[in-house]
């Protein structure tokens, strides 16, 4: 991966806008359970920060992936997650099938103001009964003249509760379940779609998640994108995009949380020395800060495939276990090295230690990864669906 001016360029753009717009206010929005979306999007959407790699014509950058890898990366030193993955909902989660796969009239109506900031969006595939075996889903979207009747629900969906719409993954056959998905555009206005109250997670607590139920819910059927049938194809796809912004949004987040650990075990002193100068805890953190090089290396190894059209399903898919599994070991042992201090609340190990844990569970759990770079080194064993 070679960066060029343009790519610092932008790298400083976010970085500024993080240090002056996010980092002041995550405390509050942490403590409040919310953030203004609306207002943030509009100043991230002004600044071309929501559709870096978006087509020109819909008001996109058109710029390559490797440039909304370094956005991701530097939204990494946000105070808190929870903002950045609202971020990452919108520009690689909810809008990357839209701008693939999408009809200009898609495009037009929710592409581009996703990308101005005057629309927030969520993406909807998670249900109660259905979050690892996406194929086992149970919500329908059922034709009725030239439109679709959605029944049922959606579960933790990030952003729900002021997103403007949905892009929706449901049941419009009853075919074979890898063939009768489809995602469908959902304006969130629509008659029949009700929310559960806020749900309340362990971290990421300033990104606003809920259960989100359709009731005879009507949308056009040309809010559909693309063909009938390909829903969980283009979700898979789709799913590319999340997992490697997953994995480049830790990289800065994880050496943030060494760097401050080191900050800390300097000025700490135990038996009349700083924390630092034992071996243990400096060899440590020299551990840590070169497996993240590892991480970036095979994200950015993820990306450069990505962005020469090639399949990135097994490289998206380890850049995604390795970041859950490297979150978790370097939150905890930073954490550790704060002692009492790391247990509050408000530490920022603390804060790191329950937000980054998502990562292994989210956008596909580890397990689910293992599953997928099995199936591509050929070793998963058939299995039966009945
Ligand atoms: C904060 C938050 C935000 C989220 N945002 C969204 C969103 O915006 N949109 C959305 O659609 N979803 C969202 N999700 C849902 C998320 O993607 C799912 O929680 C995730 O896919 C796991 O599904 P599950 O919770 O149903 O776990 P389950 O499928 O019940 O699995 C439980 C655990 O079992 C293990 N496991 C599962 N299958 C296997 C297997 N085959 N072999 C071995 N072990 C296995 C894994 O460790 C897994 O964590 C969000 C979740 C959270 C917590």
């Amino acid at each position: 991966m070679k960066f060029t001016a343009e790519h610092e360029a932008l790298r400083k753009t976010v970085r500024d806008f993080v240090e002056k717009e996010i980092n002041p206010y995550c405390d509050e929005w942490e403590e409040a359970g919310e953030f203004p979306i609306h207002d943030l999007f509009r100043k991230l959407g002004a600044l071309g920060l929501l559709g870096i790699q978006k087509p020109e014509e819909y008001g996109g950058m058109g710029l390559d992936y490797s440039y909304n890898l370094v956005a991701a990366e530097e939204l990494g030193m946000a105070h808190c997650g929870g903002v950045p993955l609202a971020i990452g909902v919108q520009t690689d989660m909810c809008t990357p099938a839209i701008a693939r796969f999408g009809s200009d009239e898609l495009k037009r109506t929710f592409l581009t103001p996703a990308i101005t900031g005057e629309m927030v969006g969520c993406i909807g595939v998670s249900e109660v009964g259905a979050g690892s075996d996406v194929a086992g889903m149970k919500t329908t979207a059922r034709k009725d003249g030239d439109d679709y009747i959605i029944n049922g629900s959606k579960m933790w969906i990030t952003n729900s509760p002021k997103a403007d719409f949905i892009c929706l993954l449901a049941n419009t056959s009853d075919d074979k379940p890898h063939k009768n998905k489809s995602l469908i555009v959902v304006p969130m206005s629509s008659p029949g779609i009700s929310f559960s109250p806020h749900l309340n997670k362990l971290g990421m607590r300033s990104s606003e998640t809920a259960q989100i139920f359709f009731d005879d819910v009507r949308v056009p059927q040309r809010n559909r994108i693309g063909a009938e049938g390909t829903g969980f194809m283009m979700q898979m796809l789709q799913f590319q995009e999340e997992r490697m912004w997953g994995a480049a949004n830790v990289i800065k987040a994880l050496e943030n949380c060494i760097d401050q650990t080191i900050a800390y075990c300097r000025e700490r002193k135990t038996f009349g020395q700083p924390l630092i100068d034992n071996q243990v805890i400096h060899f440590r953190l020299a551990e840590l800060q070169t497996e993240i090089e590892a991480l970036r290396a095979l994200t950015y190894q993820a990306c450069e495939l990505h962005i020469e059209g090639k399949d990135v399903t097994k490289l998206a898919s380890m850049a995604k276990l390795k970041a859950g599994r490297l979150g978790r070991e370097v939150t905890d042992s930073c954490l550790q090295y704060w002692g009492g201090m790391g247990y509050m609340w408000d530490n920022p190990l603390s804060r790191a230690f329950r937000d980054v844990r998502l990562v292994s569970i989210g956008g596909g759990a580890d397990e689910i990864m293992l599953g997928i770079i099995c199936k591509m080194m050929g070793t998963l064993p058939g299995k039966k669906r009945d």
